[in-house]
């Protein structure tokens, strides 16, 4: 596969689209790279009896798959890393066709598959192992946890991450014995098409994982409907639809939702560090990226330096559209993603709010670039202060001192990342404690806490449910059972001995068993 044309060529397009399930002929869904609005080609508006096909042929191979012993299951994990390793620099140009976004942005994803697969491969059976828990009663009873795959995993998939997203959330439901049905969205099916070819070629046995692409509210409720547990990754007003459909089903649910991330930066951080981690940040993926920062909080005695250090690294960012590195900032998705770039842009400079540089589209460089943005005097209540912009867009604000930015940034219904900069580390993680995400960086964007895949990461409050990444990032895709059992007589009414008595009998024992247990060296560890 070739794309130095700026296109996939008309036979890959044609053997990626047979990789898509569908039972009949569907209407095209065309796909426009970013960089050109070049056609890069189509694929079927799946329909629902597609989902229910899809879901009929991956359970049929999920039973197999699972009755293989997991070091099996590993080892295609690997040989997939290996594969994507091998195949990168065709998955880097499928990336930045469909997605429209620099190279280096394309490489970290590529990154992030290979590490997530290694991690689970490595890690992954650890986590599922069965373990011993303690029984009801000591030495009587044995109880043994174990973890069983769920069965079928919907993955619903947003653009922004093309690759990682398909596949990254994919990897450890496959480990754990699952089938799998991936919808991606619907600017960018041909990176996880790609994708799933190289699972076959590592090992995933044929019709285990599924793909259908369109419309997500076509295919939505049939997906829901047809899987075991659903992820959902994508903006919190469709997660809230999905896990709605979720609910009526009674299926289990994860949700990887929006941002309106902060960055706080104290009086004593490293001006030069703080400024280099946060315009990676800010404008890594142009900003189309869920833990990167909106919102940038620097305490006063820094704040004239850091502003001005900020805003001329801002400037030396370079934009363009070749699929090579010789870019810092690609393109954004789409016509909707622009729009909404320029209402907030327009929406601040109407309340009064400085634009410090960029502040307007880059038509020079590509229909839908926009040029890094930096805001200043932003009031609280602009839209750009308050909603996810998922652009190129941050505004730099002043604060009294930590606990201010603090408040400030925990002022958001959402609560999916932020950073602490400071010189003081041990002052940096106690300030995280303090604020309300899933994660925080300390002396660092992003990229050390989403590279620390044995730590669950994902949101609170409107930025999500459930985690990725770690146990918690395996274990969502099995169902726990417990097996408990009893070896000298079972838990039941004795013959002959009345209630009263048996009442009064296990009062006591009760006591005795809490006296036991606080005083055993087992319970105190
Ligand atoms: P989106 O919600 O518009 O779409 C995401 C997916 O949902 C697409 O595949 C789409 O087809 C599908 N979809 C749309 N309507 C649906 C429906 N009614 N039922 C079922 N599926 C439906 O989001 P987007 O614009 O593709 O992505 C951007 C958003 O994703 C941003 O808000 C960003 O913060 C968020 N995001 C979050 C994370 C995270 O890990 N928390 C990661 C990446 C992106």
């Amino acid at each position: 596969m070739k794309a130095s044309s700026g296109s996939l060529s008309e036979r890959t397009v044609e053997r990626l689209r047979e990789g898509v399930t569908r039972v009949d002929d569907r209407p095209p869904l065309v796909v426009r790279s970013p960089f050109t609005d070049e056609r890069v080609g189509a694929v079927p508006a799946c329909q629902p009896a597609d989902v229910a096909a899809a879901a009929e042929r991956a359970r049929a191979a999920q039973e197999a798959w699972a009755a293989r012993p997991i070091e099996e299951r590993a080892g295609v994990l690997q040989r997939f890393a290996d594969r994507a390793i091998e195949a990168r620099e065709e998955l880097l140009d499928v990336v930045q066709l469909e997605a429209g976004k620099a190279r280096l942005d394309a490489h970290v994803e590529l990154l992030d598959v290979v590490l997530t697969a290694d991690y689970y491969a490595r890690r992954g059976p650890t986590h599922l192992d069965a373990a011993r828990r303690a029984g009801g009663i000591p030495l009587l009873t044995t109880a043994v946890e174990r973890h069983d795959p769920v069965g079928l995993v919907g993955l619903i998939e947003p653009w922004n991450y093309p690759l990682t997203l398909a596949i990254s959330d994919m990897l450890p439901a496959l480990l754990a014995g699952n089938g799998a049905i991936l919808k991606p969205a619907e600017a960018t099916p041909f990176c996880a098409l790609r994708a799933v070819e190289l699972l076959t070629e590592a090992g995933v046995p044929e019709d285990l994982v599924q793909v259908v692409t369109g419309e997500g509210p076509t295919l939505g409720e049939p997906l829901v409907s047809n899987v075991d547990h659903v992820t959902f990754t994508g903006s919190t007003e469709t997660g809230r639809t999905v896990a709605a459909l979720a609910g009526e089903h009674l299926v289990d649910a994860s949700m990887e939702l929006g941002g309106k991330n902060a960055a706080v930066v104290l009086g004593d951080a490293d001006i030069s560090q703080a400024v280099r981690g946060l315009v990676h940040g800010c404008f890594a993926n142009a900003g189309q990226l869920c833990i990167s920062f909106e919102r940038i909080y620097v305490e006063e005695g820094l704040y004239d330096d850091f502003i001005s250090e900020f805003v001329d690294a801002t400037e030396a960012l370079t934009l363009g559209a070749s699929l090579d590195f010789a870019a810092d900032v690609g393109s954004l998705i789409g016509q909707h993603q622009l729009d909404t770039v320029e209402d907030h842009v327009a929406d601040a400079r109407e309340r009064g709010a400085t634009v410090e540089t960029g502040g307007r589209r880059r038509e020079d460089v590509g229909p839908l670039f926009y040029a890094p943005t930096v805001l200043t005097d932003l009031p609280e209540d602009a839209t750009a202060a308050c909603e996810e912009t998922f652009g190129p867009v941050v505004s730099v604000t002043p604060v009294a001192d930590a606990d201010e930015a603090v408040v400030r940034t925990n002022d958001t219904p959402y609560g999916l990342h932020a950073s602490v900069w400071t010189d003081d580390t041990d002052r940096g993680e106690a300030l995280a404690r303090r604020i309300e995400t899933g994660s925080v960086s300390v002396n660092d964007a992003f990229l050390g806490m989403w590279a620390a895949t044995d730590a669950p990461m994902g949101g609170v409050g409107d930025s999500g449910i459930g985690r990725r990444h770690g146990g918690d990032g395996i274990r969502k895709y099995t169902e726990t059972q417990t097996v408990a059992t009893q070896r000298v007589h079972p838990l039941a009414p004795v013959d002959g001995v009345p209630n009263r008595v048996a009442a009064v009998a296990t009062t006591y024992g009760i006591r005795a068993l809490r006296r036991l247990r606080r005083f055993s060296p087992l319970e105190r560890e």
